[in-house]
């Protein structure tokens, strides 16, 4: 294996020098703070308008126009904005929800809150993101919407899915958390279902603290997301059906954003599509280096098809153990990282194993809170799906360094801390081990760690 033009060299793993040498953190830093985004913040801290709404208001309008969207709700986080969307949406007692297993839990869980039962669709194994395929089978007469995930900023197959929607008439839900500015076919996330939902939180993409934003055309989806948890906002209420409850927040939750965050998301705004290039700059620059390295893949739309992981949250490449003689992806890692630079194994778990969607009684019903709105006599085995992709997928990617700058000679490091552990997998296949291949990364909690 000489085909990196690299002379052997000692492992750092193994004590020898570490492959980044150069520590510039800010090619990681996120999100980037400047002077303005501070004075934007103090002026509302100052004048104490925290939990007023017309900032939001300018934020959400802003949020609505970049992606040609008629109506945006700023939210307090991401999980609530695709509440109020599921709610928007209609989803109620006795509904079938489906979503991706492979996600994090909010793109699903609170379904259940609504009263419906999730179904999960199975992923497809090189995105990812929700198998179009798999989606049509779980479709019953009880299936209210479709929850998409752009699951690590790859875009899902919107067109087979909006072939389905259209097909059934079942409305389509994106969870746009991972995919702010992802593009498909040149058309952005979060525009081609009847509603989407972003988080906003720090560690996303567009990251402006705890906050999230729903999007929709449809002023009844938007009205009802408002009746649900924005009660301060029941005057823009119009629609006779929704406007008759209207008065107290029917949830009995409260999803207002703090303007200290709207505030932060304006500034966002302006800077969000430069620092976006960069990034994508930046890690098309990695991927294209590890392009047909043995032993990985990196996940990434097709390049000429007008498509872009627009900021890269999340950024995941696929492990190949067998084309490193089977080392596990523990001991591959650890090598990595050794080296100094990002390298952590797992993605999100499968949510259909985790005994909450399998047997857990949350609220007292005497039976699983998934069924517990279903007709009496439902059983909880026809819910328990086998879904082969998902069950493996996650214990086969790992996630990449998350460039923020575009600075090649930095870059051209990280790429060597790879290649000069792949270049001498053989060496650390000696110290390997069958409890290191059974070993599963991650959990549901402990964040994709070892
Ligand atoms: C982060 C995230 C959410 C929830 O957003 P919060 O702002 O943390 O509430 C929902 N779905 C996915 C896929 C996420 O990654």
């Amino acid at each position: 294996m000489n085909q990196f033009n690299e002379t052997l060299e000692n492992l750092a793993l193994l004590g020898g020098n570490k492959a980044v040498q150069t520590d510039q953190k800010d090619m990681f830093k996120w999100p980037i703070i400047t002077e303005e985004h501070e004075k934007a913040v103090l002026d509302v801290l100052r004048s104490g308008n925290m939990s007023g709404i017309d900032i939001t208001k300018q934020f959400e309008a802003k949020y609505a126009y970049n992606l040609g969207r008629k109506y945006a709700l700023g939210c307090h986080n991401g999980t609530a904005a695709i509440t109020g969307a599921m709610f928007g949406l209609g989803v109620g007692a006795g509904d079938e929800v489906i979503a991706p297993a492979i996600t994090y839990w909010a793109s699903i869980l609170q379904a259940m809150n609504l009263g419906a039962t999730p179904v999960f669709s199975d992923v497809d194994p090189y995105s990812l993101c929700i198998d179009p395929k798999d989606i049509e089978r779980k479709i019953t007469d009880r299936t209210k919407i479709i929850v998409v995930v752009h699951y690590s900023a790859m875009p899902a197959d919107m067109d087979a899915i909006m072939v389905i929607s259209n097909k059934y008439n079942i409305k389509v839900l994106e969870d746009c958390s991972h995919a702010h500015g992802t593009l498909y076919k040149g058309k952005e996330a979060g525009t081609f279902g009847a509603a989407a939902a972003f988080s906003l939180m720090s560690g996303k993409a567009f990251a402006i603290g705890e906050a999230g934003i729903m999007l929709t055309d449809d002023r009844k989806v938007y009205e009802r997301a408002i009746l649900f948890g924005h009660y301060i906002r029941h005057n823009e209420i119009t629609i006779d059906e929704v406007k008759k409850y209207a008065g107290l927040p029917c949830g009995g939750v409260k999803h207002r954003m703090q303007q200290l965050n709207s505030a932060l998301g304006l500034v966002q705004l302006k800077y969000y599509p430069d620092q976006m290039n960069e990034i994508n700059q930046a890690m098309n620059y990695f991927c294209d280096a590890m392009e047909n390295t043995p032993g990985v893949k990196p996940i990434r739309p097709s390049k000429d098809a007008g498509t872009s992981k627009g900021g890269w949250y999340f950024p995941l490449f696929h492990y190949k153990a067998d084309q490193l003689g089977g080392l596990s992806l523990k001991r591959f890692t650890q090598a990595v990282r050794a080296e100094g630079t990002m390298c952590n194994p797992g993605s999100n778990h499968p949510l259909h194993l985790h005994p909450l969607f399998r047997n857990m009684d949350v609220y007292g019903h005497g039976r699983p809170t998934r069924i517990a709105q279903l007709p009496p006599g439902t059983e909880i085995d026809k819910y328990l799906e086998s879904l082969p992709v998902s069950e493996k997928v996650f214990k086969q990617v790992f996630q990449v360094p998350w460039f923020k700058k575009y600075r090649p000679e930095i870059i051209d490091q990280h790429v060597r801390a790879y290649k000069k552990v792949i270049q001498n997998y053989k060496i650390l296949l000696k110290e390997d081990s069958q409890e290191n291949r059974d070993w599963i990364p991650g959990g549901y909690s402990s964040f994709f760690t070892d």
